[in-house]
């Protein structure tokens, strides 16, 4: 590995193997966890409001990124919960055949087992999107040092993935569970906070038109879409896609990142 991957203060790659198997001892690590619009119950003495379904989380100090970066006609695909070997190519491929970029929001988790699939995102002109290490969902409860561990160790492990130098430009909370000492810490890691304005409900496996109707109903210029990659079976979503692509660009829209 080379040594230039570990920089101070945050990435000793030693001190969050450690905080991982430390919070594993206790029990608190849950490698299961499901789509952004399902959180889990929280305990009400750790729980931040959580927005319901379908709704866009509440602004944390004004900084939650749910815009494109260049203003007109844009959009901006993200993709949550991979990398996944069997829905991460194909999405990639419907992507790449449509000339289109997107945002791939991945947890260290599945990273770690497939690190093949971080370098055919970066290799086609993605953006990475840090997930955490895990997917807590009650990340906004937990302390200052495990947001630190969750979020540091999955940078860690996409830079040990692509085998290089990776830009991470984003970070995205868990089930979308946002609080301010959260995007604090991930802005200490030079992260950007990446909400959305437009959640497809994919995770909700509702059927192919449904997902592809709700798309174009809610978007807008600058619109960034949540979609998902992983998490669960996405035929669907990878349908939608195939459909919502040509879709985008027949109503004069372009690809970009969120800003
Ligand atoms: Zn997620």
């Amino acid at each position: 590995m080379p040594y230039r991957v570990l920089r101070p203060p945050y990435c000793y790659r030693w001190a969050v193997l450690l905080g991982v198997v430390v919070l594993a001892v206790a029990g608190t690590v849950s490698l299961f966890h499901s789509a952004e619009g399902a959180p889990t119950p929280v305990p009400a003495a750790q729980s931040l409001p959580t927005p319901p379904p379908g709704e866009a989380p509440p602004p944390v100090g004004g900084d939650l990124v749910r815009t494109t970066a260049r203003q007109g006609r844009f959009v901006a695909l993200t993709f949550d919960d991979g990398p996944d070997p069997t829905y991460t190519p194909q999405i990639l491929d419907a992507l790449t055949r449509a000339g289109a970029v997107a945002t791939f929001c991945m947890i260290g988790a599945n990273v770690t087992r497939h690190p093949e699939l971080v370098r055919a995102v970066v290799e086609r002109g993605m953006r990475l999107c840090d997930h955490t290490l895990s997917h807590d969902e009650q990340l906004p409860g937990r302390s200052e040092q495990r947001m630190t561990a969750e979020i540091a160790g999955c940078w860690s492990e996409l830079q040990v993935a692509a085998g290089t130098d990776v830009a991470v430009p984003y970070f995205r909370a868990p089930g979308g569970n946002w609080s301010a000492p959260l995007s604090a810490v991930a802005a200490r890691q030079n992260m950007k906070s990446l909400a959305w304005s437009v959640d497809s409900r994919d995770w909700t496996l509702p059927g192919t038109p449904q997902i592809v109707a709700g798309v174009q109903q809610a978007v807008r210029p600058g619109a960034v879409v949540l979609l998902h990659d992983g998490g669960g079976k996405r035929v669907q979503t990878v349908e939608a896609l195939n459909q919502l692509l040509p879709w985008f660009v027949s109503q004069g829209y372009r690809f970009d990142f969120p800003g």
